[in-house]
């Protein structure tokens, strides 16, 4: 039997593990920030009918610029971004992806502020890009001046901002993205992937591109938008950064599939988009239930809860698992992290966990 150590493997791959959040098949899956509400029949049906339309031409190749998928981002996002400004990928992932493909790779250097999303090491080393992580403040949250030292001292090619962050759901505030803009001689890349959740009246970092050919904001269709499984994340930056873009993607990296289905969906938004309050507030009940329960949730602006206080996290976890639901251990001492799910799922984990709760240990 070969084994990877006997492949003629790149020397920087070596000993490393890949992204791997359990997949199982259990009652209350809330261990990735998917969005637990099934996408609503009609516009499933709408959906099937415009899948079953581009089946018929898929002799040919899809549009490689994705013309309309891009036309239907930018009317979706709105803050008069036109579709020059527009790029998308098979997630947000690959967004990402590309660019580090394109700003970051062998000799350079990336920066993130960790903990934060374990993906951008993965996609850092699969570019040959240097992974540089500076911390952040009490309750991992991230101030204007811890950011701007850190960008100060490592002095990267490209700086990731996960708002709000996973794992920890942290918000971050326009000023800590302004200054880290300011400060960055290169690249800055705001993650956006929760931003839907947000409490309201929170401002994108959107309304900071103008002026600024640098920033880039990514944004996904997997979490609010119910999307996950079709695979689509997008983008919006300077015309001049989709052009760099352009260069690493792969010609009709978005199947002719993906962008008929994705546009099915955005032509639904209202109804993609519906239970984002719902699941807003099943976070909050989280959180305030967890802290009752003597646990320390920290505040978050996302889809899910980081949570200490917890003994023993790797048992609590398999306890849970044990009764079909499915969170998520991220290494950090202590802590455990939940998905807000729908009101039920919510409610069974909560029910559960309660047996740990630190004040009744
Ligand atoms: N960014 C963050 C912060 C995430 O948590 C995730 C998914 N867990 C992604 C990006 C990637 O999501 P996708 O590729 O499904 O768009």
């Amino acid at each position: 039997m070969t084994s990877l150590d006997d492949l003629p493997i790149r020397d920087d791959l070596r000993g490393r593990t890949p992204y791997g959040a359990p997949q199982k098949s259990v009652p209350v899956a809330l261990n990735v920030n998917e969005n637990t509400h099934p996408i609503p029949e009609d516009v499933a049906h709408d959906i099937v009918a415009r899948v079953a339309a581009a089946i018929l031409s898929l002799n040919r190749y899809p549009d490689r610029e994705f013309t309309a998928l891009r036309r239907a981002l930018a009317d979706y996002l709105g803050h008069d971004l036109d579709i020059d400004r527009i790029w998308a990928a098979n997630g947000s992932n690959e967004v990402l992806q590309h660019i580090l493909q394109a700003f970051g790779g062998p000799g350079r250097s990336v920066l993130g502020f960790a903990p934060t999303y374990s993906m951008y090491g993965l996609l850092a080393s699969g570019t040959g890009t240097e992974w540089i992580t500076a911390g952040r403040d009490d309750e991992f949250e991230l101030s204007p001046e811890t950011a701007v030292a850190a960008v100060r001292e490592h002095d990267p090619d490209i700086v990731l901002l996960c708002a709000p962050n996973n794992p920890t759901g942290t918000p971050l505030s326009l000023e800590t993205i302004t200054a880290v803009a300011d400060a960055a001689r290169g690249i800055v890349v705001v993650d956006e992937a929760y931003i839907e959740f947000a409490d309201p009246g929170t401002a994108s970092a959107l309304t900071l591109l103008e002026g600024r050919p640098r920033l880039l904001v990514s944004r996904t269709m997997s979490k609010a938008f119910a999307f996950a499984g079709a695979r689509v994340g997008y983008l919006a930056a300077d015309p001049a950064v989709i052009d760099a873009l352009r260069l690493v993607r792969l010609p009709y990296h978005l199947s002719a599939l993906t962008q008929a289905a994705a546009l099915g969906a955005l032509a639904h938004s209202d109804e993609m988009l519906a239970m984002v309050g719902e699941i807003r507030a099943q976070r909050e009940r989280i959180s305030t239930e967890l802290a009752r329960l003597g646990f320390h949730p920290y505040r978050s602006g996302s889809n899910f809860v980081l949570f200490g206080g917890v003994d023993d996290p790797h048992a609590v976890f398999q306890a849970l698992l044990d009764r079909g639901i499915l969170i998520r251990e991220i290494g950090l001492p202590g802590c455990l992290r939940v998905t807000a799910g729908t009101e039920a799922e919510t409610s069974a984990f909560l029910e559960a966990i309660a047996v740990f709760a630190p004040a009744t240990a």
